[in-house]
C-alpha cells in the first residue's frame, strides 16, 4: 500500500443500532427524571469526587445512553446527595446512581 505520509482517523460517528441501551431504558423506567438531563455538567461541577476520580453523572448519563460501562465512574461515587441539590432540571442524582448500580 502507498504510504502518504499521513492516516484517515476512524469514524467517530455512534451507530445507535449497535448501541445497547437496555440498561438505560431499565433504569429510565425507575427514575424518570434522567430523560430530562440536558448535559449542563452542574452535577459534576459540584461533585466533591468529580475533582480527584473523574466521576461525572453527566458523563453516567451519556455512557449509559451509549451502551459504555459504568461501574469505574460509579466506584468512585460517595452518595453525597449534592449533585441532586445542583441539577436545574431537577434530575434524581443520587437515586439514578443508586438505581443503576442495583440494576447492574
Ligand atoms: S446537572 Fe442535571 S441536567 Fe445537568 S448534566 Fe447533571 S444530571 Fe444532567
Ligand atoms: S452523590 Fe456522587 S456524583 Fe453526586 S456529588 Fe456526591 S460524590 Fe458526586
Amino acid at each position: 500500500m502507498t504510504d502518504f505520509g499521513f492516516s484517515i482517523s476512524k469514524s467517530a460517528t455512534i451507530d445507535m443500532d449497535a448501541v445497547d441501551m437496555e440498561l438505560y431504558e431499565r433504569v429510565c423506567r425507575q427514575v424518570p427524571s434522567a430523560r430530562i438531563c440536558m448535559s449542563c455538567g452542574s452535577c459534576s461541577a459540584s461533585c466533591v469526587a468529580a475533582p480527584y476520580s473523574g466521576m461525572s453523572v453527566r458523563k453516567v448519563i451519556l455512557a449509559l445512553q451509549r451502551g459504555k460501562d459504568v461501574r469505574t465512574m460509579l466506584s468512585n461515587c460517595m452518595l453525597c446527595g449534592k449533585c441532586s441539590m445542583a441539577c436545574p432540571r431537577g434530575v434524581n442524582t443520587r437515586n439514578l446512581i443508586l438505581t443503576v448500580c442495583r440494576n447492574l
